[in-house]
């Protein structure tokens, strides 16, 4: 077997350690130095929030996993946000994304696999690269949904430039109005940068260490809700990996996601549409299959594991019914309703029978819990 032939990618061992030390060693000490005034770390803290937006909404989201659509308009402003992110184009970041969901965890075919470790999967796979430049010349064609986004097509024509001046400009030009363009550049231009690049690499690193994992262990994505609230709801990584179509990535209401409900909100005036979303009953069952896993795992070791595992067993088949049963009900209910059958006695019947189900379902959700939980 020909062993891959790993290369330094000089240029980013350059820039991240160089961005890297002054974050560290000027900022504080221009700070100390000179102080700094209000207005910079007011519109750094903005172009971390529109950069990261964009990522999160735009190149994750929207180009990498096709979660929803977007307007020309939104798709610009995305594409622009993310020059400023400065991560590479949408069409190379998808690639490597969609590369990894495909094969996550796998030493060399996940680009930056988490089974590698911390380093590596963080920034160690930016600064040394194995078989490069074949694995992008094909990559590329994986993706033909994005080469025909001419949107996406003019971002990665000129990304570089667009990038680096627009990285120069915004600080320089707000320096300016501002009066110090000195500051300006330090807090909003570099440190920004680096702040919010270490901030999105964690989601390939420490969302993948840690956290919990409630819908899956197939891989060792995680939600982390520390991590949700650094990167505009990218945290509930455990979830997404499980379910990466859905254009949410915390899927409670209360879950930290302000993309999702940036996607969401923008559906109401029309902006973005087709909002991609996982049933129900097939996320409680992810859940509740995790949960038997889990319970399995630990109790394997115990003289009455049998015992146990049929135990647990039989009440996950129980849930299971129940929910299928929830499913039908509720399909059947909606269907009758967009068959303006609402307000007759069958729709009545119908929803009844729905919301009984339910009850019924909850009751032995409860029950399941509480038995498998004392196991897991
Ligand atoms: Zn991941
Ligand atoms: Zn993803």
């Amino acid at each position: 077997m020909q062993k891959s032939k790993s290369i330094l990618v000089w240029k980013n061992i350059i820039f991240f350690s160089v961005s890297f030390l002054v974050a560290i060693t000027i900022v504080p000490w221009y700070g100390f130095a000179y102080g700094f005034d209000l207005s910079p770390w007011i519109w750094g803290t903005v172009l971390w929030l529109f950069s990261s937006t964009a990522i999160s909404m735009g190149y994750h989201r929207l180009w990498s996993h096709r979660a929803y659509e977007a307007n020309p308009v939104l798709r610009a402003i995305l594409a622009f946000g993310g020059c400023l992110a400065l991560q590479n184009s949408a069409l190379h970041w998808s690639s490597d994304h969609r590369i990894h969901h495909k094969h996550v965890d796998h030493d060399h075919k996940d680009p930056y696999s988490a089974s590698r470790g911390f380093w590596h999967s963080h920034i160690g796979w930016l600064l040394k690269r194995e078989n490069q430049d074949k694995r992008y010349d094909e990559q590329y064609d994986r993706c033909p949904d994005l080469k025909r986004d001419p949107i996406v097509m003019f971002q990665h024509k000129y990304y570089w430039k667009i990038a680096i001046w627009g990285n120069i400009l915004v600080p320089v030009v707000l320096g300016l109005i501002h009066g110090n363009v000195v500051q300006m550049v330090l807090i909003a231009g570099v440190f920004r940068l680096v702040w919010s690049h270490h901030l999105t690499f964690f989601i390939n690193s420490l969302a993948h260490i840690w956290g919990t994992r409630p819908y899956t262990e197939e891989n060792s994505a995680r939600d982390n809700i520390v991590l949700a609230v650094l990167t505009g709801g990218e945290g509930y990584h455990n979830y997404h990996h499980k379910f990466q179509y859905d254009y949410r990535n915390g899927v409670r209401w209360w879950h930290f996601d302000p993309s999702k409900w940036w996607i969401k909100a923008l559906s109401w005036i029309g902006v973005t549409k087709n909002l991609k979303v996982v049933s129900k009953d097939k996320i409680e069952k992810a859940k509740a299959e995790t949960l038997l896993l889990k319970a399995k795992e630990k109790t394997a070791h115990l003289h009455n594991a049998e015992e146990i595992m049929q135990m647990l067993q039989s009440e996950y088949e129980e849930l299971v019914a129940k929910l299928n049963e929830v499913y039908v009900a509720r399909k059947q209910w909606v269907e009758a309703k967009r068959d303006k059958l609402s307000e007759t006695y069958e729709n009545l019947d119908l929803r009844k029978e729905y919301q009984q189900l339910k009850r019924k379902f909850e009751l032995q959700k409860a029950i399941w819990l509480q038995l498998a939980k004392q196991y897991a």
